[in-house]
Order: C-alpha cells, then sequence, then structure tokens
C-alpha cells in the first residue's frame, strides 16, 4: 500500500489526526514508537478552555474544542463498541482565601458561576470550599484511556492506515528515515510526536516544544462529583470510583520520572480539596510529559515554506482538549476541504 500521508506520532493528537485523514479518504501511514513519558495517557482529560484560558483569537478555538466533544465521544465510542466516560458536570475552581474569592466572584459572568461556601456544599458535598469558589458550567472532562483505546481499535481495523512501530529520526524534502535506516516516501508528513516534535533531525525550521513534566496521583475512591481546581492543582472524579490528583509542572527535560516530593505536593492537593482523600492509599503515581511552546499554544498548520510539512503538536496543558478539533482541521485542510476554524494563532511562523 502507497500512502498519501505519514503522521509522525501516536499520541492522543497523532491517533485524532489519523482517523480524521482516514474518513477524509486519506491512506496513512501512522509511525509510533513508545517513548517513556508520552502524555496522553498519563493525562487527567480535563475540558478546561475556561480555566486553562489562552485569551485571543485562539480561545474561541479552545472553546469549540469542548464543545465538539460530545458528538466526537459518542461517534468514536458507538464505532468502537468503548464506553468513554463524559463528564459535563461543569469545574468548580475554588478559591483559596477571601481576596482570591473577592477576585473570581467580581469576574464571574456569563457560564462562570459564583457559588457561595453553601452552594458550593450543596453542588458537591465532597469538596471544601470555606471561600466559595467559580463554577465552570460548561466545561468537564473525559477519561483519556477508554478514548485512546477506542481510537486504537478503529485506526487498527482501518485498511486505510499502515502502522509502523519505529521512531522516525530524521527527515529530508518527500521522505522521513527511520531508527533503523529504512526510509520511507511522504506525500505529506504530519509531525504529532508530543514533547519530542522539536528533535526530528531536518525539520524545514526550529519548532520550540519542549517537555515539561507533570507526576500525577491517582487514589481508588471518589468522594467528589465533579472536576475542581484549587490548592495549587485540580481533582477529576472518575465514572468508575477512583479520583485523578493532578499535576506539577516541572522543568527537568525528557526525565519522565516520578518523584517523593511531587507525591507529596499532590497529597497536598487531594487533601485540602476534598478532605475524605486526606489518608487514602495512593492506586498509582505516574509522570509525563507535556509539549509545551514558549507561548503555550499548540503549532496547527503547514510549514510555511515547506507545504508538504504540516505541524500538530506543542499542545502543552490542553492536548486533550485539543486533539479531536486539531485531528479535524489537520484533515480538512489536508484534503482541501473548508476549514472553519482561524488556525493563524497556531502558525509555526510566529517563533520566525
Ligand atoms: C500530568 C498531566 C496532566 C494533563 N492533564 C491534561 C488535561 O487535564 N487536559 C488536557 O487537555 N491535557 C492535559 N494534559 C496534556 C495532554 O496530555 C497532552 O497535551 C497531550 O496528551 C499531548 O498529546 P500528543 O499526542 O501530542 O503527545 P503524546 O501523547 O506524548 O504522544 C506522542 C507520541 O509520539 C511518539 N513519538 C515521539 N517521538 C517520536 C518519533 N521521533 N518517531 C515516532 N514516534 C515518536 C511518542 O512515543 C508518543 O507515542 C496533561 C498532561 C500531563 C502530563
Amino acid at each position: 500500500m502507497t500512502s498519501d500521508v505519514v503522521v509522525v506520532g501516536g499520541g492522543l493528537v497523532g491517533l485524532c489526526v489519523t482517523h480524521a485523514l482516514v474518513r477524509c479518504g486519506a491512506r496513512v501511514t501512522l509511525v509510533d514508537a513508545p517513548r517513556p513519558g508520552a502524555a496522553s495517557r498519563i493525562g487527567a482529560g480535563m475540558l478546561a478552555p475556561s480555566v486553562e484560558r489562552t485569551g485571543g483569537a485562539a480561545q474561541g478555538f479552545l472553546q469549540a474544542a469542548r464543545d465538539a466533544y460530545p458528538d466526537f465521544v459518542a461517534t468514536i465510542g458507538d464505532a468502537a463498541g468503548i464506553a468513554i466516560p463524559l463528564d459535563r458536570g461543569g469545574i468548580l475552581e475554588i478559591a483559596g482565601d477571601e481576596t482570591d474569592a473577592a477576585r473570581r466572584r467580581a469576574g464571574a459572568s456569563g457560564d462562570a458561576i459564583w457559588c457561595t461556601p453553601d452552594d458550593v456544599r450543596a453542588m458537591d458535598p465532597g469538596y471544601a470550599a470555606p471561600f466559595g469558589a467559580v463554577w465552570h458550567s460548561r466545561d468537564g472532562a473525559v477519561d483519556p484511556v477508554p478514548l485512546l483505546e477506542a481510537l486504537e481499535l478503529l485506526v487498527a481495523r482501518s485498511s486505510s492506515v499502515r502502522r509502523v512501530t519505529e521512531l522516525v529520526a530524521a527527515r529530508t524534502p518527500g521522505e522521513v528515515r527511520l531508527g533503523t535506516g529504512e526510509r520511507l516516501a511522504t506525500g505529506v508528513l504530519v509531525l504529532c510526536a508530543g514533547a519530542w516534535s522539536g528533535t526530528v533531525v531536518g525539520l524545514p525550521r526550529p519548532i520550540p516544544v519542549r517537555p515539561v513534566r507533570g507526576q500525577m496521583l491517582e487514589l481508588p475512591v471518589a468522594p467528589t462529583r465533579r472536576a475542581a481546581y484549587g490548592a495549587g492543582g485540580y481533582l477529576v472524579p472518575r465514572a468508575d470510583g477512583r479520583t485523578y490528583v493532578g499535576a506539577t509542572m516541572e522543568e527537568v527535560g525528557f526525565d519522565p520520572s516520578t518523584t517523593p516530593d511531587g507525591a507529596a505536593y499532590l497529597r497536598g492537593v487531594a487533601a485540602a480539596l476534598a478532605p475524605a482523600l486526606r489518608d487514602v492509599p495512593v492506586a498509582v503515581h505516574a509522570a509525563a510529559l507535556r509539549p509545551l511552546t514558549p507561548d503555550h499554544l499548540p503549532v496547527i498548520g503547514p510549514d510555511p515554506d515547506a507545504p508538504d510539512v504540516w505541524y500538530a503538536c506543542g499542545h502543552g496543558r490542553n492536548g486533550i482538549l485539543l486533539a479531536p478539533l486539531t485531528g479535524e482541521v489537520v484533515a480538512d485542510a489536508i484534503a482541501g476541504h473548508e476549514v472553519r476554524h482561524d488556525l493563524r494563532p497556531f502558525s509555526a511562523s510566529r517563533f520566525d
């Protein structure tokens, strides 16, 4: 099988790009080699454009990504026969003190609703919110693991996708060289290599994506009903009774280790937000590398000087939120379909 498009990286972004390309009629070679520290399975799955704000023209893209999630998850889950839990109960942003509460209360409007401590207790008695909270009523959370499993299954089933389990070492015009030395011809190349996106040799320009480590804990109980930020972290209750506690932000290069300090920090977050979690034993302690750019916006679109090279990387703290919409716009653009979103804020040329 010859292939129209070579996708480099099979995390959530690469899988969404591959799936969307196939829907547009492309034949795809998906080249992915597992790297310690790959982010998508470790991400919390917060769909939180109201909290993880970018502002500016990109903010509309984040909100559109959130609003497209219910249909996306329903379509993928039905096609794969896998239930993908999606929490649409909004996200609480819990105030840390009186000053913080006054500021948040003054800023609450539209979908962001101010809740007194009594309101929070009535809404979600598992949280301690002595100064109140803002409820971002349209945000939510997805469990990324079943979503990844569903996409893996659909991609594996597709006769239009060839999978190659190798690292891409380098790119030259019209081809990529694998770690084995084998060369693959690329009609179009889409770079979705997460935190490693800037490390592929021979890209048309430097891509300033760097790894930012995040450690998380999983606790085997869920005393809360909806996701919340506060105390320097966040909690995401899962539908099956686990709680995700996130996450550190650490500049340690490509080191995906966990540390005792990271675990202690996250235990503090959990206990402050939901006191019932204080002495619960840790089921999972893991870390992964977020792909972060200098302005925290992803790189999405063609290379300005080499239009056969496309970028879909650098999604930072919002990669799970943005992956499905990234896949859609990249596939539509490569297929020559109309793209209904302004991709200019995400152009690689902004770093020139
Ligand atoms: C602790 C933590 C919590 C997070 N929480 C959230 C959240 O709540 N909401 C949210 O939206 N986002 C969240 N994120 C961010 C999100 O997880 C990432 O932005 C997203 O998963 C990035 O997906 P990706 O496909 O670009 O990268 P990855 O998932 O890292 O996948 C990249 C893939 O490319 C492969 N690869 C790398 N180099 C090569 C190469 N040269 N050749 C072949 N294959 C290669 C890797 O092995 C990997 O399989 C979180 C991240 C962390 C670490």
